[in-house]
């Protein structure tokens, strides 16, 4: 682990709102992360951006009446104040349109160009003759050759997944007219040049996930393609180079770029060199797995072209889809849960909970259900960690009026609870550091569960003996509690730390979750109940409405 890490998460495309979905895999891993990080002492930044241009954005902006600017703009602001209600909490949230990425994107081109990594070749591409444009992907719709669907996209068939070759009986989606075919200048990267080396690459870095890695490694044996970088659209990069106006990047060209630009302006106006940062910290590229081609092959290939002015990343944790009642999530059918909408329900620290504790790191995909979400907010999230927190602070508000008392006379018990405190920030960091955030979260709730256990076994209510050692580690087990919980649930992490009577637990680093913190004579704060129940009625309503 190096003392600086620069976190990014896949750019949220500009083009609707952010749903559970994109949040478990993506957002909520990273978050979590990098406020680990900065809890470990690392200088730590988290950094992400709107992903603002290509074809859906500008069809949609036209169906709206809008422009692009201002349509992108709208969900840009949108975007950030839903992440932040979910308490994702980026150090700079910019935008792939900014003057920083353009500039930066042109840059990188005419250094890719130059080095001869980038060719130009006529295809043959759809052209509409009453809208005087050419038609790429989502401009085109037509009949599904696999399962014979219509009104489909020329890019993805919605009804089956798939990408068709050639989309049958094409028409143009702007006038329904059918298209022609049209010769036009395409700018191609020659990704198939870069082979041998990304292998290498994948082969030599040992914090990428070995699954991926091997099927990554398996794209490259079967040989890769040159990738067509151009799109023949008005609302993108212009492609910066003579005879190539009215063409701009595919945003996969430039999207990822973002990370770097978005990056260094955040730190450069910091007054740090945002270069020079970057090459010194671990690079963090939190992705669900449907990116993996653009983030394992597309980006190391760019950065590798421009002779690794940039360093690659260390890590690109990817996971799985999460899907909704056990079916596939699709905004189209209306089967997804907006994240503002869920928050109007629950509060953020519920379905941080919920989702951490049901997304592996791995490519598996994930099933979000509402009576499971029930059931662990009810029976782990209260019943477990949230009922240690009442009684261990109620039982010193009643008995000692909120003055801990000191420890006296440890027998065995004792001493095995206090070992459990001082080994819990190693035993959760380690599994972070990991990336093992559901198993770092598993581990919290087997503490609680061992001091729920603890306090019943003490009877420190009818054993005064006990009473106060007992009391004195409990408390001291909410406190270790509450810095280690701070990264999955920040807001409840702070509400535990004030009801004991302190200020800021994000101030707190990791480490001293090993401590006992609590000192005699300590007087905790006010002690009330943190979460409320999940109520049968209200899941069997959602639900409901949901299916409809
Ligand atoms: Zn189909
Ligand atoms: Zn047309």
């Amino acid at each position: 682990m190096r003392d600086k890490a620069i976190i990014t998460s896949a750019l949220p495309y500009a083009n609707g709102e952010i749903h559970l979905g994109h949040v478990a895999s993506t957002y909520l891993p990273a978050d979590i992360t990098t406020r680990f990080l900065k809890q470990k002492g690392v200088e730590a930044y988290y950094i992400c951006a709107s992903d603002d241009f290509g074809t859906p954005i500008l069809i949609q902006a036209e169906k709206e009446k809008k422009s692009p600017q201002e349509y992108v703009e709208y969900w840009n602001r949108r975007d950030y104040e839903d992440f932040t209600a979910f308490d994702i909490n980026f150090d700079f949230f910019y935008k792939t349109s900014s003057k920083e990425n353009i500039e930066f994107v042109q840059d990188v081109f005419k250094k890719l160009y130059e080095a001869g990594y980038i060719y130009e070749k006529d295809i043959i591409q759809f052209y509409c003759n009453i809208d005087k444009k050419f038609l790429p992907d989502r401009y085109v719709i037509g009949v599904c050759p696999y399962c014979k669907a219509e009104d489909q996209y020329s890019d993805l068939c919605e009804k089956c997944g798939r990408v068709p070759e050639e989309i049958e009986h094409p028409k143009c989606a702007l006038c329904h007219n059918p298209p022609v075919k049209e010769k036009t200048k395409h700018y191609f990267f020659k990704l198939k040049n870069f082979s041998k080396e990304l292998y290498k690459w994948l082969d030599e870095n040992q914090s990428l996930q070995k699954d991926v890695k091997k099927y990554v490694q398996n794209w490259i044996k079967g040989g890769l393609t040159d990738w067509d970088i151009t799109r023949d659209i008005s609302w993108g990069v212009q492609i910066p180079i003579d005879g190539a106006k009215g063409k701009v990047f595919y945003g996969w060209f430039d999207n990822h770029l973002a990370y770097i630009s978005s990056a260094v302006k955040f730190l450069n106006d910091k007054g740090i060199d945002g270069k020079k940062f970057w090459n010194s910290a671990d690079i963090y590229h939190f992705i669900g797995k449907d990116i993996v081609y653009h983030h394992y092959l597309f980006l190391p290939a760019m950065r590798i072209g421009i002779k690794q002015e940039y360093k690659l990343p260390d890590y690109i944790p990817t996971r799985g889809h999460l899907t909704l009642q056990s079916k596939k999530i699709s905004k189209s059918r209306n089967w997804y849960i907006g994240l503002k909408e869920f928050l109007g329900y629950y509060p953020a620290d519920y379905l941080r909970f919920y989702l951490v504790s049901i997304t592996p790191y791995s490519q598996d995909d994930l099933n979000f259900d509402w009576d499971e979400f029930a059931t662990k907010i009810n029976s782990e999230l209260i019943g477990n960690l949230g009922n240690l927190v009442n009684r261990a602070l109620g039982f010193a508000k009643k008995s000692f009026d909120g003055k801990i008392p000191a420890p006296e006379n440890l027998d065995n018990h004792d001493k095995e609870a206090e070992e459990k405190i001082k080994k819990l920030s190693s035993e959760v960091g380690n599994l972070i550091q990991q990336n093992y955030l559901d198993r770092a979260l598993k581990k919290i709730l087997e503490f609680t569960a061992y001091f729920n256990q603890y306090f019943q076994h003490k009877e420190p209510w009818k054993n005064s003996n006990s009473a106060k050692t007992a009391t004195h580690l409990s408390v001291n087990a909410v406190a270790s509690l509450a810095i280690v919980l701070y990264s999955f649930l920040p807001t409840s992490a702070e509400k535990i730390w004030s009801q004991l009577g302190m200020n800021k637990v994000l101030k707190q680093s990791w480490d001293s979750a090993s401590d006992l913190l609590i000192k005699k004579d300590h007087k905790i704060g006010i002690v009330t109940p943190l979460f409320s129940k999940v109520e049968e009625s209200d899941i069997q309503n959602y639900k409901k409405k949901f299916q409809n």
